[in-house]
């Protein structure tokens, strides 16, 4: 028998072939890291064997290659320090010919202290999220903050503060925010002494619009009905006109 695509001797379409039609591949994903110590999450296990389930969940393939096993070898990016490069060999078989195909991936780091070296700093906080506006939309948010993050939350009058101990976790958090139309305000005060060093404190301000659909608003003097809500707000004129416009330059009016 022979390779319909390629003619060469083989038992239907042939290893090279398929591989080339369904590729190995590692998808990407991010990684969290304790920059104190090196751990890598889940805090349960060792590192190696965390980074390998992740890896493994990551794997794609065609269905007819089998993966038997696979070693990985990892090692910080010496010139992006948010990296780090994983070098993954996969044992695969097809059609019971056994091969071995060799991964390299660059996955992005997400820092943060682990449990054990948190605690060693006492209440640790890199960076205060700030919740502010609308509280449907506050309570939402903060259900959908990773609590491995959270090492206090303060419920105050106007909304919640969010303590972070990954100023990192905090960064990569806000476009999606942004993108919900939320105004963003990034500050940072003075918070103490270390060792003859001044020590900051990040604050990261959400403010949540309470602006909702068929609400009216005021743009440039205009008055629009809102359509869609969103880091681009969808109104329409009293004439039926429509119109976009960034949310957080108009105004609400009651
Ligand atoms: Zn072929
Ligand atoms: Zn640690």
């Amino acid at each position: 028998m022979f390779c319909p695509i390629c003619g060469k001797e083989s038992k239907g379409i042939c290893k090279e072939c398929y591989l080339k039609k369904n590729p190995i591949s590692i998808g990407n994903f991010q990684l969290i890291v304790c920059k104190k110590c090196g751990k890598i999450f889940p805090e349960i296990g060792e590192n190696e064997e965390n980074l390998k389930k992740i890896v493994r969940k990551n794997i794609f393939s065609g269905e007819m290659v089998k993966i038997n096993d696979f070693k990985i070898s990892y090692s910080k990016d010496e010139k992006f320090e948010k990296f780090m490069n994983i070098k993954v060999v996969l044992f695969c078989e097809y059609q019971d010919e056994k091969f071995e195909n060799e991964q390299n991936i660059k996955v992005r780091v997400i820092n943060t202290p682990c449990k054990s070296c948190s605690r060693k700093s006492g209440h640790y906080c890199e960076v205060v999220l700030q919740l502010r506006g609308d509280r449907e939309k506050i309570k939402e948010t903060y259900g959908k903050i990773d609590q491995i993050f959270v090492s206090d939350v303060d419920e105050l009058k106007e909304g919640l503060d969010v303590y972070l101990i990954s100023r990192d976790y905090g960064t990569s958090s806000i476009k999606q925010f942004a993108d919900e139309g939320a105004v963003i305000k990034r500050t940072s005060k003075l918070w103490g002494m270390k060792d003859g060093q001044r020590i900051y404190r990040g604050y990261i301000l959400v403010k949540f619009s309470d602006i909702k659909v068929n609400d009216k608003v005021k743009y440039k003097d205009k008055i629009y009905k809102v359509l869609k809500t969103g880091k681009f707000l969808m109104g329409e004129n009293e004439t039926g006109k429509k119109k976009q416009f960034r949310m957080k330059n108009c105004e609400k009016i009651e």
